[in-house]
C-alpha cells in the first residue's frame, strides 16, 4: 500500500465514495468505488467499470466490524477535510492507513 494510494482513496472518501465490500479481484484488497469507478488501494488497479449490486444492504441487522471500521473512515475523513495543521493532517493520514490496514486483514481471513 503506498501514502498516494491512501491519499487518492481518501480524497474519493472526501467526495462520497463508497468501500466496496467485493474485494479487489488481483490481490484481494480493499477497493473503494464511485459511480462505476473503483480503485484498489491494495494495488492501484482500476478494474472495468461496472455497477455492483446494493446486495449488502439486505443484511444491515446487526454491526460488523466491517461496518464500524466503514463508520470510523468516514469520521477520519471528515476530520481529514476540516483540519489545517499539516501534521495532524499527515496523522489522520496514518490513522486512515492502519484502518485500511486492518480492514484488509479481515477480508483475507474470510
Ligand atoms: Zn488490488
Amino acid at each position: 500500500m503506498t501514502e498516494d494510494l491512501t491519499k487518492k482513496a481518501a480524497e474519493m472518501l472526501l467526495k462520497g465514495a463508497t468501500l466496496l465490500s467485493e474485494p479487489c479481484p488481483y490481490c484481494k484488497g480493499v477497493r473503494v468505488m464511485k459511480e462505476g469507478y473503483a480503485l484498489c488501494i491494495g494495488c492501484g488497479r482500476q478494474p472495468e467499470k461496472k455497477e455492483i449490486p446494493k446486495q449488502n444492504q439486505l443484511e444491515e441487522t446487526s454491526p460488523t466490524i466491517e461496518k464500524t471500521l466503514e463508520k470510523k473512515m468516514k469520521m477520519l475523513t471528515k476530520e481529514l477535510e476540516l483540519e489545517e495543521d499539516h501534521e495532524k493532517q499527515q496523522n489522520i493520514l496514518k490513522t486512515i492507513n492502519s484502518l485500511l490496514e486492518t480492514m484488509e486483514k479481515i477480508k483475507k481471513k474470510q
